[in-house]
Order: C-alpha cells, then structure tokens, then sequence
C-alpha cells in the first residue's frame, strides 16, 4: 500500500518591513528626545520588551517608553514601529553591555519613572541557591554565571537607574518551582534599597484577556506603600467576544489560507472588546489575516472536531503522533470559552489553537488579538516572526492593569530618606525574636549552631507524634553533644520516647547504626532514613537549607497576617505569596521558616490562637477577628465553623492590598 501523501508544500511568508515610529530616536539623539518628545512625560524603561506587549500595556497606564531592550532583531523592529523612544538591540546578560544601557541613559538620570519586564527565567535548583545573594551583591558579575540568569540582569539594571516603580511579570513557574528563591531574593533586595514589593498571581482574564492565563507579578514602588488594583472583573471576554468579528476565510486543503490584508466589514453588533481592538485600524480592512496552509488530512480531523475533542478522538489512520503520549496535540478553542494561552509555540505549530468554526488553524491577527493587541499593531518579518513575537508577548491590558497599581499617588509621598517597606520590619521583628528562641526551651524547632544533623533528624521523625514540646525537648536532649548514632545514644532515645508512635519513629534510626560516616554528609541523610517527603523538609530546614515549609501551621499564620484565607482555599497560589513576605531571603530566612512554623504550633492555633503571647500580633490583620469570631462562637455555643467572618476577611485584604 502507497502511503498517503498529506504534505503542504514549504513556504515562507513574505517578510513585513515596518518604518520606525515618527517619534523614535537613535541613541545620539536621545538627550534632545528627552528635551523634545520626552518632555514632561512619565518615562519608563521596558527591558526584555519583546514587540512590546507590556510597553502599550504601560502606555495604556500613562507612560512613555524611553527606551525599550530586547536581544530579538526582528521584535525591536515591531517595538520601533509601534513606539516613540529607543529600541535598543542588547543583550543584558553580559554585564559589560548593562554598562553601556547605564551610559546611554545617562541624560535621563533621575527621569526614568519605571522599570518594567519580564526577564526569561529557568528555575533555581536548591543547590544553586547558595550563590544567589553573592551574586547580586557583585551585579550578577560572576565568571561562572554560564546560565546568564536573566532575572539577575534586570535587578541590576533595576538598581543602577533606581526608579520610583518597578514591575516585573513572568510565569508562575518562576516563584512556585522552586520555592520562591528568585522571586523572595528580588524582593528582599529591592526592600533593603527602600522599595515596597507586592507580588501577585494573577488570571489574566479577570482584566479582559480573553485566554486561560496566569502569571506572576512583582510590583515595587519607593514613594509609597500602596498598590491599588483595578477589581477583577467576574465577567470572562470569550473567544466568540474577541474574535468573532474577524472575516470567515476560505478554507481549501494545501491552499493558501488568508493574506497580509483582507477586506472588513464591521457587524452590526459588535463586542466591546473589539470595537476596543478596532480603535485606529482602518475601516475597511484588517491587516495579517493569515495563517498556515493547512494538510488534506488535518483539514478532515479539524472538520470533525469539537472544542471538547482529545487526540485519541482522532481517526488512527490521520494520527501522525502517539495518542497516548500527545494527548493533547491538538485542541479546537470553543466559541463560549476562554482561549488557551497563547505561547510562544504557536510559532512552531497552531495545533493548540484550530478556529471553533473554520478548519484551520488561528491567524496572526486573531492570535493578536487573543493577546489583546489592537488591529492597528502590526508584526515585522515572516508570519513566523509574528507568530513568535505575539507568543511570546505580555498582554497589553495585563500589562495596564499592573502598571495602573504603581500610578503615583496624589499628595501621599514618602518621608524623607525612603520608605521602611512593612513587610521588612515585619521580618527583621521575627528575625530578632526567633534569634532569641534559638537560645531558649525551644532551640531544636529552629536552625542554629547548636542543631547537628543528628537532632535534626530526631525531630524530623518525631513529627507528627504529637509528642508535648517538653517530652520533644527530652528526646532530643538524649542526643546532646552527639555527631553520630551510638548505640548508647539509640538506646538512651528509646528509653526517653513517652509513647508507642515514637519509639516506633526512633526504631528507624537502626539502619544507620554503625554508620558513622554518614553524619558528615547531612544531604545524604534523608534518603539513607528514607524519610517521608513532609520529614525531609523539617529536616532540611533545621539544618538550615532555604526552603519553604508549606505546611499548616506556616501558612495560618502567614494568612492571619494578610487578613486573608490563603491557608484553606489556595494554599499553594496565594498561601505561598503571602508566606514568602515572611520568609524573604538571605542567610536568616531558614530560621524564619522554621520560626513561622513554631508559631504556628505554638500560639497561632486554629482554635483559640494565643494572640497575647504573638511575637507578631502588632501585625496581625486578623487578630481582633479570630478574638471576636471566638466569642461569637461562645456565646452560639458553635465550634469547628469558619474562624474568619468573611467581612472581616475582606476588611482586612484591603488593609493588607494598601501595603
Ligand atoms: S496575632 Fe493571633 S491570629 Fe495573628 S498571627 Fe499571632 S496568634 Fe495568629
């Protein structure tokens, strides 16, 4: 049998070639540019800018890009194109180069307002994690610094121009894969040079971005301590809402699908949405209404799809691709839902995204505007390099939202000499009282000098037990002093456990008896007890590794502070934002983890917490709620129901969204 042939013949689309904006400038030219067009403006530095998603997002909000920086040739066309001031091709990686951006804004010392992007970021390992602060304290300037951490680059930029509002966006990744280093080690670097951070997970549709969308952002400000978020909106902007204006494109298996121009004729009723998109465009036509020619065979499995179709739906003699391993290689959108993210892999292939109607793949224009680009921005180079610049942009209206919360605000500035950023105050109180804990009763629930791996990983493998703190105290003290497992000291371990569950615990120290070698690799111990995931950490973190502790107890706190309920409905978004304010960076923060976890156990119970012992009750947005819900529930004679009324909740959210 002849295989079937489906193949489109090989193309590649003309390459746009787009005139720089009227009022752009060259580096030469930049001081008269600030003294002419800059003038009076709000002036903002957009770094790893891409085609400038987040610099009309900014110019939405009130700014005027200065100067925008991108290593993407055919990108920093489009940002020129669309934009007034520099678009400077660099690649900020090299510490010489930032030298040079630093000489070339120069004439705008003292003027840039806002530093904004969103730097490529791969996640840290732990063990990378040590190099991280020295790292920053020499600029990012490390011989060995191969991997060019990019994240590195823009904090260095950041503290070179000092602007008044920086705001940084990336992928959740960048904070939730790895514990938050990056994200708690900028904002703990930006607080010691007086700036006040926020860091949010946002869904991009609850500010009108038509796709499922969510990202982090890092907003820092040093003229106040506030951040004033737009409210979300409940109302999602529905693939039908934001593209189903386009015009219907013929169709036709291995033939062209679409052109540089197309001819448009408004609808009757149109979206606000799209009469937002169409703002500036011409009447009559929409520009880059193309996409990919699309196969015989794809053209019929498009055809017989719907928006809730799975790869293994499929006809078997049109896959092309393992049903079980690509399970989701192709998706049709649905005209009533959100669009999937739009990302840099529509550049590669537009399987993810097949219109809900026509069979075919999205076009650039329509990709564009599922970004919330306006029909009037056009993409210089191929279809490809428009596929790939609009992938990888930040939504515009994203981007106006976030940078709406760093707007000045009228007659609120900050004393002079800076501000002294809440949350810093907050940590270095923690800081101090969890110093004096470590020479109190409860040393061996916090790192220190005194705690050897040993210890540790007693306490580890007794957790859970619900041992009292002084029958803890007693077990561990049966190791005092000790490197290794003797046998006396196993022994002398098993004659202090009070009870059956931890003499059990203690019993899986055997395998490491006779194994002193073993205590001078304290990584190597975990896997040697095989200690469950949850003991792994708590040992991890009282030998002083930077780490979050996610449990409970660290996050109660941590949302009792916020005035949020972060620790029961989304512990591992929101609940880990607000425990990473606590926790910050540095040499200290394993001892801050360990002492939120501590007060957690201790005095911030669910029930009945002990405010009047909290070393942090002077911050608490909760405190007097969880106090008066209690009495509430006294006098009902009601236990076990939610301890935070949700006004007080929200009360106390906007107390906490004004830091
Ligand atoms: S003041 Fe009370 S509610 Fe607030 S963190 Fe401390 S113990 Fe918890």
């Amino acid at each position: 049998m002849t295989k079937q042939y489906y193949g489109v013949p090989l193309e590649r689309s003309d390459q746009l070639k787009l005139p720089a904006n009227r009022n752009s400038c060259k580096p030469a030219k930049f001081a008269d540019w600030l003294d002419g067009y800059g003038k009076e403006r709000r002036l903002a530095v957009d770094l790893f800018s891409g085609a400038g998603g987040l610099s009309l997002g900014l110019q939405r909000a009130g700014w005027t890009v200065a100067a925008s920086v991108d290593s993407d040739e055919r990108a920093l066309e489009t940002h020129a194109k669309n934009f007034p001031g520099m678009s400077l091709r660099m690649d900020l990686g090299k510490p010489e180069v930032r030298d040079e951006l630093e000489a070339l804004l120069k004439p705008a010392e003292g003027k840039i307002d806002l530093v904004a992007g969103g730097p490529p970021c791969q996640p840290f390992s732990r063990a990378g994690r040590s190099k991280i602060r020295s790292l920053v304290k020499h600029h990012g300037r490390d011989p060995e610094d191969h991997r060019k951490e990019l994240w590195k680059a823009y904090l260095d930029v950041v503290k070179r121009l000092r602007p008044r509002a920086v705001l940084m966006e990336n992928v959740p990744d960048m904070g939730l894969g790895d514990d938050f280093i990056v994200i708690r080690t900028i904002e703990q670097e930006l607080e010691e040079l007086g700036y006040a951070t926020q860091v949010r997970l946002v869904d991009a549709w609850r500010y009108g971005v038509p796709q499922h969308r969510k990202r982090l952002i890092l907003l820092a400000r040093n003229d106040v301590e506030q951040f004033d978020w737009r409210p979300e909106s409940e109302r999602r902007t529905t693939l039908r809402d934001a593209i189903g204006d386009l015009p219907v494109l013929p169709v036709k298996a291995r033939e062209k699908v679409g052109d540089r121009e197309w001819q448009y004729s408004e609808p009757d009723e149109l979206s606000s949405f799209a009469r937002e998109m169409r703002k500036r465009a011409p009447k009559e036509h929409v520009w880059d209404h193309m996409t990919r020619r699309v196969r015989e065979d794809d053209w019929l499995t498009f055809n017989e799809m719907t928006s809730k179709s799975l790869y293994s739906d499929v006809a078997p003699e049109r896959r092309r691709y393992d049903a079980e391993q690509f399970t989701d290689k192709y998706k049709k959108l649905g005209w009533g839902d959100l669009s999937r993210s739009i990302t840099a892999h529509i550049a590669k292939d537009g399987y993810w995204y097949i219109h809900p109607e026509q069979n075919r793949t999205l076009t650039v224009r329509e990709a564009a505007r599922i970004q919330t680009f306006p029909d009037r921005f056009r993409f210089a180079g191929t279809r490809s390099d428009a596929f790939r610049q609009i992938g990888n942009a930040v939504p515009p209206l994203l981007g106006q939202a976030a940078a709406e919360a760093l707007l000045p605000v009228d007659g609120d500035e900050s004393a002079e000499g800076g501000l002294q950023p809440y949350w810093r105050t907050v940590r270095e109180d923690l800081t101090k009282w969890a110093a004096e804990r470590r020479g109190g009763a409860d040393w061996f629930q916090l790192p220190g000098e005194r705690m050897s791996p040993l210890q540790a990983a007693v306490v580890a493998l007794l957790s859970g037990t619900r041992l009292q703190s002084a029958q803890l105290a007693k077990m561990v003290a049966a190791v005092k002093g000790q490197k290794t497992l003797t046998q006396t000291a196993y022994r002398a371990l098993l004659d202090a456990a009070p009870t059956e569950s931890a003499r059990s615990r203690v019993d899986r120290l055997a395998v490491v008896l006779g194994k002193p070698e073993l205590w001078n690799d304290a990584d190597a111990v975990p896997e040697q007890l095989k200690m469950k995931p949850a003991e792994a950490t708590l040992y991890q973190l009282l030998t002083g590794k930077d780490l979050l502790w996610i449990g409970q107890a660290a996050l109660r706190v941590a949302a009792r502070l916020n005035g949020s309920d972060s620790d029961r409905t989304n512990r591992l978004s929101d609940g880990r934002v607000n425990l990473v304010k606590l926790v910050g960076a540095g040499e200290e923060a394993p001892l801050r983890m360990a002492a939120l976890r501590l007060i957690g156990n201790t005095v911030c119970r669910s029930r009945e917490p002990l405010c009047v012992e909290c070393p942090l009750a002077r911050y608490c947005v909760d405190k007097d709620n969880v106090a008066s819900d209690l009495f509430t529930d006294t006098m009902s004679g009601e236990r076990g129901g939610d301890s935070v009324p949700a006004q007080a909740r929200e009360t106390g959210r906007r107390t906490a969204a004004r830091r």
